[in-house]
């Protein structure tokens, strides 16, 4: 593998997926120059299912290796006992510690070269979490009333867009592991995007969590609809019956709901409708009858996906509460 691409940040690698099948060696002397296999443009990626997002002329030429590992970066599992992060701006260590919600005392800790009245230039790595096997995250309590100990943070990845402000992205392992694989899951499916928003889970000790009134205990998540319209992506705009993708919509609920990690999920009605006809064209009535409150049934009220007033812009999803902890409580 070429060195200079070793380091590449991950969501880098599908653009430069791209950029090396374009410019990497279009003629045999050239890929001899690299010492590598030449195979016509038609190659079979080891990603089952994976398709470019590009439209590639017939008579392209390509180098499979440099390719297959590329996809094998934008695929690997994301880390999430060890969370480094990139610095943006020229920060404060204070500011720092604001936007992830630490104490500057704990980043002082986890990074022993920091010092505390320095600046940290933009572009330094720090690192913000390291997991205690001793200390798992605890969900406590309700969702409306609880706290969370010991949170994880959500991690950057190549399918998703987190917000700037770190401090309200705390969760419990269950959480942070199901959507994370969740999204990974879209990422193969929907490898041209759009990329999925990921708003507020909770502080890193829970709590209030304003304007929420749930969103406390480590366990909610909202998550941005995925529209048909480019302008629809990376905002929080409303999203209608008519614009929103309800293929890669659909998916993304699907894989979140497949993990049987999911408590329940919050959608605004009209878009409930616009989803179940899309879920129709693979499950039974009887199948759709225990995803979707609407269109309403007798027994809607036990679906697992619920309207509730303000969830035109984004859904809720409630994961469950691990078995293990006894002090979580559902509801
Ligand atoms: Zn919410």
């Amino acid at each position: 593998m070429p060195k200079s691409l070793a380091h590449t940040p991950r969501s880098l690698s599908l653009g430069l997926a791209a950029v090396v099948l374009l410019t990497v060696p279009v003629a045999e002397r050239d890929a001899d120059a690299f010492g590598l296999p030449m195979q016509p443009m038609n190659i079979q990626l080891r990603e089952p299912g994976f398709e470019l997002p590009l439209a590639l002329e017939p008579g392209f030429f390509t180098v499979p290796g440099v390719v297959n590992w590329l996809v094998d970066r934008l695929y690997a599992p994301i880390e999430l006992r060890v969370v480094y992060w990139q610095v943006e701006n020229d920060s404060s260590l204070t500011h720092l510690s604001a936007l992830w919600g630490l104490e500057s005392s704990q980043l002082l800790e986890l990074n022993s070269w920091l010092e505390a009245d320095m600046t940290v230039p933009a572009g330094t790595k720090v690192l913000v979490y390291r997991a205690d096997q001793d200390r798992p995250a605890a969900s406590i309590g309700k969702p409306n009333r609880g706290k969370l100990n010991n949170g994880l943070p959500f991690p950057e990845g190549p399918f998703w867009v987190l917000r700037e402000n770190r401090s309200r992205e705390w969760g419990t392992e269950l959480t942070i592991q199901t959507l994370s694989d969740a999204l990974m899951a879209y990422g193969r499916q929907y490898p041209a995007g759009p990329k999925v928003l990921v708003g507020e889970i909770s502080k890193r000790t829970g709590g209030r969590l304003t304007p929420h009134r749930s969103h406390r205990s480590g366990r909610d998540v909202d998550l941005g609809y995925i529209g048909k319209e480019s302008e629809l992506h990376g905002n929080w705009n409303r999203v209608t019956a008519e614009n929103i993708d309800t293929e890669k919509t659909w998916f993304m609920v699907k894989s979140l709901m497949a993990s049987g990690q999911v408590q329940s999920v919050y959608i605004d009605r009209e878009l409930q409708l616009a989803l179940s006809k899309e879920a129709e064209k693979e499950l039974s009535p009887e199948e759709l009858a225990l995803i979707f409150e609407y269109p309403k049934r007798p027994d809607s009220h036990l679906a697992i996906i619920q309207h509730w007033p303000g969830h035109r812009t984004h859904m809720h999803v409630r994961f469950r509460c691990q078995s293990w902890n006894a002090r979580c409580n559902s509801y």
